[in-house]
């Protein structure tokens, strides 16, 4: 045997004994790093998970999410293994602090999605677990709050023009030999009844706006059309004002959401810049787009809101002048409209104004990328 094959061997025989060493401190160091158990979801809890049909959830130790069912990640609850409604963690917290059961009403905000409001019930586990129960309340809730004061502010809407045509009509009775008062009150009774068809029309779009669920009926929707319809809409009112209505919109800008609902909300806002600025005027819609979001802008130089006004204009059926609202033939349902189609397809609305300056109204909604086809 050569010296070189003896070098050989001899090198081998180490480095096998090395391999042996390191293999076996690291089994070692194996056994004795303790491994974490993992917090496990009792197999009959995660059996209750998969069939229910309401929003549910484990939560584990770490504040992670171990198992949540299928309506509570189509909520938009999760992501990450994590919680997405702070309100939601800061109550698994309290419960978990003192082991009671709680039952909350709560109004969730989630990135990128209309508020929605749940019940939540929270109650510990065994292991240190907290399961969370989600009801999803918003559609009742909706029903709830309108019917709360419609009924009130619809009948006394109804009864100013029903109570004016009643009179026209008697007038009518007694004034029939005059051919001219004749036809002078059968003039303001068809304002009227154009007040109170418009009046029905609104209070019906606004009922439906609240039961509805908007991303039902979702629809891609170029801006510029939008834009052009609504204006189209306010043509012959803002002409007979010699109002002139600019467009500057950028191209390329799509939203997804209700065409009806956003129509008739762009169209209110079109409309309103007419109704309240003096003859001559102009009054510039624009659309531009930042990526995230399409900003849709309806300036005037019209009469202006107060700061107070600007904090109640979009409730129902408030206007600041209900004196002038006869003559304008407002019903005070317009802004509130457009506050609902906002939000219903995951935006808001912006106000400035100044008294005799003018205001600029401004819905924003989420942008859509149509070479995506997703949210920008
Ligand atoms: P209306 O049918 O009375 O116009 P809205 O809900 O659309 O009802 O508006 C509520 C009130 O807000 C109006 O009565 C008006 O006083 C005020 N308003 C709305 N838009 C404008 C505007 N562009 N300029 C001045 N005031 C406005």
């Amino acid at each position: 045997m050569e010296v070189s094959e003896i070098l050989v061997g001899a090198a081998g025989i180490v480095l096998g004994a090395i391999i042996t060493y390191v293999w076996r401190f690291s089994e070692r160091a194996q056994e004795t790093v303790p491994t974490a158990p993992a917090p496990a979801v009792p197999p009959d809890i995660r059996t209750v998970l998969s069939v229910l049909r309401s929003s549910a959830l484990v939560m584990g130790e770490d504040e992670k999410v171990l198992r949540a069912s299928a309506p509570a990640i189509a909520l938009g609850l999760v992501s990450d293994d994590r919680l997405r409604s702070d309100q939601l963690l800061e109550l698994v917290r309290r419960v978990r602090r003192d082991g009671e059961v709680r039952e909350e009403e709560l109004e969730i905000h989630l990135r990128r999605r209309p508020p929605i409001f749940v019940r939540a019930r929270v109650a510990p586990l065994s292991h240190g677990l907290i399961l969370v129960l989600v009801e999803d309340r918003t559609a009742e809730q909706k029903v709830e709050t309108l019917r709360r004061d419609f009924v009130a502010n619809v009948s006394h809407e109804l009864k100013t023009p029903i109570g004016a045509i009643q009179l026209l009509a008697e007038a009518v009775g007694e004034a029939r030999d005059d051919p001219e008062a004749v036809e002078r009150f059968a003039g303001r009774m068809r304002t009227e009844s154009e007040r109170l068809t418009r009046l029905v029309q609104q209070i019906i779009d606004l009922s439906r706006l609240q039961a509805d669920v908007a991303s039902e009926h979702s629809v891609v929707i170029k801006v510029g059309e939008l834009v052009a319809e609504a204006v189209e809409h306010s043509h012959t009112d803002a002409e007979a004002k010699a109002i002139t209505i600019t467009q500057d919109i950028q191209p390329d800008l799509y939203v997804l959401g209700d065409r009806a609902q956003l129509h008739a909300a762009v169209s209110n806002l079109v409309e309103n810049a007419v109704t309240y600025s003096p003859d001559d005027s102009t009054v510039a819609v624009s659309a531009t787009g930042d990526g995230d979001e399409v900003r849709i802008m309806v300036s005037d130089h019209g009469i202006g809101i107060s700061p107070e006004e600007q904090e109640r204009i979009f409730e129902r059926f408030y206007r600041v002048d209900p004196a002038r609202a006869r003559t304008t033939g407002g019903t005070g349902l317009g802004l509130s409209i457009v506050k609902h189609v906002a939000a219903s397809n995951g935006g808001s609305v912006e106000v400035w104004s100044e008294p005799d300056l003018g205001s600029s109204f401004t819905l924003v909604l989420p942008a859509w990328d149509v070479d995506e086809g997703e949210y920008e």
